[in-house]
């Protein structure tokens, strides 16, 4: 057993932790307010307490029997080691083989223009570290998710904020973002679904869009991990639309669509150069996702109909959640407003008259709704609104009834 500190050791050492400060490259990071909510509710549970976790984005489904199989096969046959750093070729094939489709065959993609990574969040920041950088503005969506800002700003790039459309659920349009550009603009993230409104941009939008970012040579980000969870039309891809896709990156993943959050499987399909570069960066950081959940998540190619059954299924209890939570929304807070979400699992409720006098609205509400009503909802400040806050509705059906009617009775008083 290893002899105990010294006393004189152990208060020399936690002195010296007090005195810690992050690095130049840390100092103006925030944690994830998205993951700290969802903590938070857990500690809470585990104190006994029966908060409603409309925090967490993260479906609350069981991953499908097939991809779990597939999993447990590839384990039995040794998929145990490490892979190629940009992942497992039969993986980055058929990622590829799904970016052509997407496109109708205009856009050809080889397993060279893909890198596989430990969940699309790494393979955000991968993207933005391989394309931003000092002294480079890039463009980013308001309300957005969390760590697109975060992203950018460790790619030591300056983020800048679009705030989108009000009278068009916050989306972006061409012209908001040329009036944010600068000579210093070389890119911007696209998020549809949004995450926290549920926007879904259609194809024209995003065509318009795109067709600005090639005139003003800037890069594209586009994050489609929602892409498969929508309620009226699909979702068109950026692959779909894209006329030139030379300075486009396209993120996607299995997690939110095949309730794989713990699989940590993302993706990034772009130009070979590019893919390269984000592979070497990969190749010092985290080297290769998980090969286990890289067999995952082949079976989600490998079986499309299977995996056409579960998204529908998922898509549809989200759709039923959904239609309730807006139905009781409106029956119990109608002067609350509410982005009436096309897409993903989140509804985004405009908060700003529930703590007259806050300068952070979101935040006292959902600090109240914790206290007072064990609901766990995320503060729209995380989305760069903070008159906002988000509601998942990836919970079981009377769980986001009830939360949204404590909700709905909170903001009422
Ligand atoms: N993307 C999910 C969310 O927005 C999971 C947490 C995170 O990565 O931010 O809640």
């Amino acid at each position: 057993m290893p002899a105990s500190p010294s006393p004189d050791l152990a208060t020399a050492t936690s002195a010296r932790a007090d005195e810690f400060a992050p690095s130049a490259n840390l100092a103006q990071l925030q944690e994830s307010a998205t993951i700290a909510v969802s903590i938070r509710a857990a500690e809470l549970r585990a104190q006994g307490r029966d908060v409603i976790d409309l925090g967490a984005g993260q479906p609350d489904f069981d991953t499908p029997a097939f991809i779990r199989r597939a999993a447990a096969e590839a384990v039995e046959a040794g998929a145990t080691r490490y892979t190629h750093t940009a992942g497992i070729l039969p993986l980055r094939e058929a990622i590829a083989a799904d970016a052509t489709a997407l496109s109708d065959g205009r856009l050809r993609y080889a397993a060279d223009d893909v890198v596989v990574s430990s969940g699309s969040k790494q393979s955000l920041f991968n993207a933005c570290f391989a394309l931003f950088g000092p002294g480079d503005e890039a463009l980013v969506p308001v309300p957005g998710w969390t760590s697109y800002v975060e992203m950018v700003r460790l790619a030591r790039a300056e983020p800048v904020l679009v705030e989108g459309d009000p009278a068009r659920g916050y989306k972006l349009d061409p012209a908001r973002l040329a009036a944010a550009a600068t000579p210093r603009t070389r890119g911007l993230v696209l998020n549809s679904p949004c995450n926290p409104t549920g926007a879904v941009y259609d194809a024209d939008e995003l065509r318009a869009l795109l067709a600005l970012a090639t005139e003003r040579d800037w890069w594209v980000i586009s994050d489609e991990i929602y892409r498969l969870i929508t309620y009226e039309q699909p979702a068109p891809s950026a692959l779909a639309v894209a006329e030139d896709a030379s300075r486009l990156v396209v993120v996607n993943g299995v997690a939110k669509a095949y309730a794989m959050t713990g699989w940590r499987i993302g993706w990034a399909v772009g130009p070979t150069a590019l893919a390269r570069t984000m592979t070497a960066l990969q190749s010092h950081t985290t080297y290769n996702a998980a090969a286990v959940s890289q067999h995952a998540a082949l079976a989600v190619f490998a079986q499309p109909d299977e995996a056409a059954r579960a998204v529908h299924e998922m898509v549809s209890a989200f759709r039923e959640r959904r239609d309730a939570a807006l139905a009781l929304l409106t029956a119990e807070a109608p002067a609350l407003r509410v982005i009436p979400p096309a897409g993903a699992f989140y509804l985004y409720l405009d908060v700003s008259h529930g703590a007259p006098g806050e300068d952070d609205p979101g935040t006292a509400v959902a600090r109240r709704l914790l206290d007072e009503a064990d609901v766990a909802v995320v503060p729209g400040a995380a989305f760069g609104t903070p008159g906002w806050i988000r509601l998942s509705y990836a919970a079981p059906l009377p769980r986001v009834v009830e939360g949204v009617r404590r909700v709905a009775a909170l903001v009422r008083s």
